[in-house]
This record gives C-alpha cells, structure tokens and sequence, in this order.
C-alpha cells in the first residue's frame, strides 16, 4: 500500500474508541478524522505526540452561561471558550439566559455572527422558550448552530421563566426536537420562600429547594412530554427521586447530572464554601450523591454538564437567599471527573459516554462525540496520571473563582484539538479563536 499523507498524526496514544480502548496512531486529513490506525510509513504536517497519554474524543460541555452579551468582567465567549479548552473541552452548548436573551431571530443572528472570531472551541447555541416566542420556535430550533430549545419551568426571571402547564404545553407544540428543561416547580419555590429569612445560613439552601421542588417540576414535565409526544432533557437532576422516576420514562426522557453534585455533599459543602456552594438545583446530602453515582454506574444519565455559570465574588458573597446562585465549572469538570476516574467511581469509557457521545447523541449534533473515521477531528488528551491541585489563579473566567479550589485531583488534560488544530498544550491556548457552530439533526 502506498504511504498516505495526513495533515495530523496523533501518535502514540491509547485511543478511547466506543468499541474500546486501542493503542493507535490517528491520522487527521481537512479537519477529520482520516485514519484510525496511521501506519509509520504515512507522513503528516503534524504530528502531536500522546505517548503516555489518553486520546479522548473531543470532550462536550452541553451545559454552560457564558455570559455573552453581559458584564464581560465576569465571563464571556472569548474566556469562556478559552476557560474550556483549558480544561480540556472541545465543544460547549451555550445557554440563552443573556442580556438580552437569545429568545428572537435578530439576537440568535447576532450570535451566530458573533462565535466564529471569539470562540475557542466549537459551539451549539440554546434557544430560550418565552410566551412571545412560542410560536417561532419550530423555525428557531432548526437554525444553524442551535443545539436545542432551552425552557426554564422555574428559577428564572422575566420573559424567560414559563411556569404553568398551559405554557410548558404550547412550547412542546411547537416543533420537533428535544426540550432541555429547567424543571425546579416555581409555585413550590414561591410558597416555601416566606419559610426563610435573609441571613439565614447558605445550607438552608437544601430545605428551600427541597427534593419535591425538583421532583415535583420533573413528574410535570415529563407528564407533559408524553402527552405532546415531544422528548424531553431534564438538565441537572440532582435528587434520588427523580432518577428512580426518569429509568420508567426512558421512551420520551433523557436526564444530566453536574459534576458538582457528583463531587460535593451537603450540608458541609455550605459550612466550607459558604455562598460560593449555592448553585440551583442545590448540592444536596449523602443519600442523593450516593443515588447520582449508582445512575453513573447504571446507565439512567445521559450526559454530564458543569452547569458553569459564573457570578462575581460580590454576588456570590451576598447573605443568603439573595446569593447569586451558580459556580465556575467549564475548565474543572474534566480534571474533577478524570479524578473520579481514578478513585474507580466510573471508567474512562463511561466518562467519555457521559461527556462526548451522550450529548452528541441527545442534542443530535453531527459528527462529533467519537472517535470515527470521517467525524470532526476533535480530541480530548488526558494524562491520567499528573497529580495537581486545583487553584483559582489557574481559573480563565473573570470571575476568577472556583468551588473545586484547594482540590488535589490526579489525572488532568494535556492537550485539546478542535477539527485537527492544537487549541491548547500543557495549559497554553494557542491561536486566535476559530470556533465553528456545530450542525445538529
Ligand atoms: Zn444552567
């Protein structure tokens, strides 16, 4: 056979394939995937040296607030998607809560102009249900670059919170694709509120949005799925409850679980963390962390997002309730994760099912999520072995902060690679940004 010519050579590495692990070297020809087994005689413009280390495919973040168009101080797509590939993710699907929201026509126009000369890595973007735009919706979700329609059932502001089943219905009418949800039950949120005061401690977090508060939104929801015939995301679901309910609605429900909600527990997250572990739906106790890890290990989650969502210091530091609720979490979920990984919570083959095929797979995205000839030449390389410790100065976003601060995790990413370009090597960004919109089904 006559040498071929690749324009990148992963060499060296073990490949985490979906029909298992193999030593391989990968040939990379215009973005993709060219060859699974590169042979020493072919050659390459390239060639990126992964002796020692895993090559995953190109890790997905399907759950992250970058913040953009909003207070750049904070967060926004260019250090957000820079945050990611520091992290070792290759493709992140950005939510609509923005200002202004990505709910109409014109601002979706504005972002989809907008990623390709200020994102790092690829991107999906969310559209936000609202009553004023229900009716567009089925056109919006099939726009380029839209990796599905985001509805908030409860926990948000203004036009972009539907809380009442009506509303939730008409939204299910209104086109084809899979819902991702915010299910948290408004009403519940409101008529537990005057249970608390101000200044009362962060851990009383647990007890406002107690378990009924997510369990109750879901049992709605996916009830309302099955009647419309319209699939449904639960995004973070994060109590015992739910995971028994959802493995009885696997025909119309797909579910994600947080890396936080896998890595802390409370009520002590609160006590070490104060308002910087408030996040919506809440780190709860032992029982749902032990009840999130058996979904790991039993197939019931699907995909696993960070639910990153920056605030600044000063909101994360106000008294309780008024707390701005989310954490950092795009640049940690992989070294947090490959951790896990190591202290046998869940394979490697797992990790990369929950975090590149399984949101390949529930959002519809095209050719991306495994390693494949003729998929997009993405890849995740993670050295399993480094030993570090998590530190806010090594944190991309403004913000500056991260829960997972002061962790000592073994097993971090060497490298990421996006459609056959290094976009980062051993904690460098290297290039100007040249992210693309990803297509979905
Ligand atoms: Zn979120």
């Amino acid at each position: 056979m006559m040498p071929k010519r690749f324009d990148m050579v992963i060499r060296g590495g073990v490949c985490v394939l979906p029909w298992g692990q193999a030593e391989a070297d990968i040939g990379v020809l215009d973005g993709r995937i060219a060859a699974i087994g590169a042979r020493d005689a072919d050659t390459a413009d390239e060639v990126v040296e992964a002796a020692g280390l895993h090559v995953l495919p190109g890790l997905i973040d399907p759950h992250v607030h970058l913040r953009d168009p909003g207070d750049a101080r904070v967060e926004s797509i260019l250090t957000g998607t820079r945050a990611a590939v520091l992290g070792g993710i290759a493709t992140v699907f950005d939510m609509p809560n923005t200002s202004p929201a990505v709910t109409d026509a014109a601002t979706l126009a504005w972002k989809q102009g907008f990623v390709p000369a200020n994102a790092h890595c690829d991107f999906g973007i969310y559209v936000g249900a609202t009553r004023a735009n229900t009716g567009e919706l089925a056109w919006l979700e099939r726009r380029h670059g839209v990796c599905g329609v985001k509805l908030f059932a409860g926990s948000s502001t203004g036009d972009l919170m539907i809380e009442d089943d009506e509303g939730i219905e008409a939204v299910m009418r209104h086109g084809v694709r899979r819902i991702a949800f915010h299910a948290e039950d408004e009403y519940r949120l409101q008529a537990r509120r005057p249970m608390f005061r101000t200044g009362d401690p962060y851990a009383r977090h647990m007890d406002w949005r107690d378990e009924e508060c997510a369990f109750l939104g879901t049992r709605r929801i996916v009830a309302l799925a099955h009647r419309t015939g319209r699939p449904a995301h639960i995004v973070h679901v994060s109590t015992a409850e739910e995971l028994d309910f959802l493995a009885g609605h696997r025909d119309i429900a797909t579910a994600e679980m947080l890396v936080n909600h896998l890595t802390q527990i409370g009520p002590d997250c609160y006590a070490e963390l104060g308002g910087y572990a408030v996040m919506n739906p809440p780190i709860r106790d032992r029982r749902h962390y032990e009840a999130a890890w058996a979904a790991v290990r039993d197939g019931r989650v699907d995909t696993i997002g960070s639910d990153h969502a920056p605030h600044s210091r000063a909101a994360k530091e106000r008294p309780w309730p008024d707390t701005a609720a989310g954490l950092t979490g795009v640049q940690t979920s992989v070294p947090v994760m490959l951790d896990h990984v190591n202290a046998g919570r869940l394979s490697l083959g797992r990790m990369v099912d929950l975090m590149a095929a399984g949101p390949a797979r529930v959002y519809g995205a095209v050719a991306k999520g495994r390693i494949a000839v003729g998929f997009d030449a993405d890849f995740s390389l993670v050295d399993l072995r480094r030993t570090r410790t998590i530190e806010n100065d090594w944190i991309a976003t403004p913000a500056g902060w991260t829960p997972f601060a002061g962790m000592r995790v073994t097993g971090w990413p060497a490298a990421t690679i996006v459609r056959g370009r290094v976009v980062m090597r051993d904690d460098e960004v290297l290039g100007a940004p040249a992210g693309r919109l990803v297509t979905f089904h």
